[in-house]
């Protein structure tokens, strides 16, 4: 293993490895990236990935835009394929979120997006098999849709090796090396690398990797599963589909396939990050499918394909923490991916890498900074709680 780098990234999911790429795309000369288990192995490989826009805040809508401009041009953009299906993101607005519904559309077109709403009659045309009971109108991103997040991950990490990265797979971190306060080094299981920089992009246990230069972050996990199913009708023309009223949300995974989870608002269900089943389990699969059921009947007997669980990382205002440490020169945190940061992995990472590498970053990620909570800088929304954002 290579003892010395001009920068080392802790976790190869989609936020460490972005980081990784983009620092390595701008000539930051040598860059190493350490993952204990393998790519993607934790939130990022199970992860719906879904790609939307419809957000509550400047920012985020911004940093969700980048990501269909990189995915819809991935050759260029990243280097390789990652999958994606611009299948469109629809979601479906009841009386008492129209105003809120439109308050998100009205950012989304005042950044540029493409946004139609859809009257029942038309949502009918689309979707004969959904039942629009409570439903007034649909919200539908022509553009938006979903990756595959494996394939994603992984071709950042291979077209990056070209620039000077090195993706160490089941090497963890196990310090962080200062001098004064400034990094020095890390510390893996098979020795030390000496660097001046060091990104904790470690998700999980992100908490962990910042304690060990004295930093608390607030932190939460929930368990998060998501189902397949088998229909009896073609998913060729589904959208992406949240249903904030009943609150599931469902996607195709396949010619007669829908992968389907749970909406906001939901309950935390806590997790042990160092000890959790990764196997769905009986009652989350009865309660996502009755959820389902509700919106379309027809789907009811559908054979389960598979199902899983992982984690979410959450912070308390559910959205990530990126950036410097005043205290500590050298670290950069990119941390909690709170159930939506797929999609925002390789924006924020490729603003993340030129903030490190001193150029002037395509968005400002100020209003992410791990210091806001003290600053009294949280985020609200207007759309909802959770990973609604
Ligand atoms: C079921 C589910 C559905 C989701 N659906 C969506 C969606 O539709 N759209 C969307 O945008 N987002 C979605 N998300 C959220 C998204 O997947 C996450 O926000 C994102 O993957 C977080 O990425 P990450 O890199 O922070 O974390 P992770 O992917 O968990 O990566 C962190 C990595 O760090 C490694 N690590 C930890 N400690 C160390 C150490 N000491 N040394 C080396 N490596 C270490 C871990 O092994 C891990 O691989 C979903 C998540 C889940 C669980």
């Amino acid at each position: 293993m290579k003892n010395s780098a001009d920068a080392v990234v802790i976790g190869g999911g989609i936020l460490g490895v972005s980081t990784a790429h983009f620092l390595s795309r701008l000539g930051f000369g040598s860059v190493i990236l350490l993952e204990k288990r393998t790519l993607a192995a934790v939130s990022t490989g199970h992860s719906a990935a879904a790609i939307r826009t419809f957000y509550s805040n400047p920012l985020t809508i911004q940093l969700a835009q980048r990501a269909i401009q990189i995915f819809s041009n991935a050759d260029q953009e990243i280097g390789g394929e990652c999958g994606f299906n611009q299948a469109g993101y629809m979601t479906l607005l009841a009386r008492d979120a129209l105003d809120a519904g439109r308050q998100v559309v009205e950012m989304e077109r005042a950044a540029g997006i493409r946004v139609e709403e859809l009257s029942r009659d038309e949502i009918r045309d689309r979707l004969p098999m959904v039942d629009l009971d409570n439903i007034e109108c649909g919200v539908l991103e022509p553009d938006s849709g979903y990756v595959d997040p494996v394939m994603t991950t992984r071709t950042l990490a291979r077209s990056a090796e070209a620039w000077g990265l090195t993706v160490y797979e089941g090497i963890g971190a196990t310090g962080i090396r200062t001098e004064g306060a400034r990094v020095s080094g890390v510390e893996t299981e098979q020795g030390a690398i000496e660097t001046p920089v060091v990104v904790n992009a470690a998700g999980g246990w992100g908490g962990r990797v910042g304690s060990w230069v004295g930093l608390k972050y607030s932190l939460r996990w929930s368990r998060e599963v998501d189902i397949v199913l088998e229909t009896p009708f073609d998913t060729d023309v589904f959208p992406w589909l949240s249903d904030p009223q009943i609150r599931f949300y469902a996607r195709q995974a396949g010619p007669r396939q829908l992968l389907v989870g749970l909406g906001f608002p939901k309950e935390i269900e806590p997790l042990d990050i160092d000890n959790y089943s990764e196997e769905l389990d009986e009652p989350t699969r009865e309660r996502i499918e009755g959820l389902l059921f509700q919106r379309i009947p027809s789907a009811k007997g559908s054979p389960l394909v598979r199902g899983w669980a992982s984690m979410y990382t959450i912070t308390d205002d559910w959205h990530p923490l990126v950036g410097p440490e005043p205290d500590v020169p050298g670290y950069y945190a990119c941390v909690a991916g709170n159930g939506h940061c797929f999609k925002l992995g390789p924006p924020i990472g490729e603003s993340l890498a030129h903030l490190i590498a001193g150029k002037e970053p395509p968005s400002d990620l100020h209003p992410l900074r791990p210091t806001r909570f003290v600053e009294g800088e949280y985020f609200t929304s207007v759309w909802g709680g959770g990973n609604r954002a």
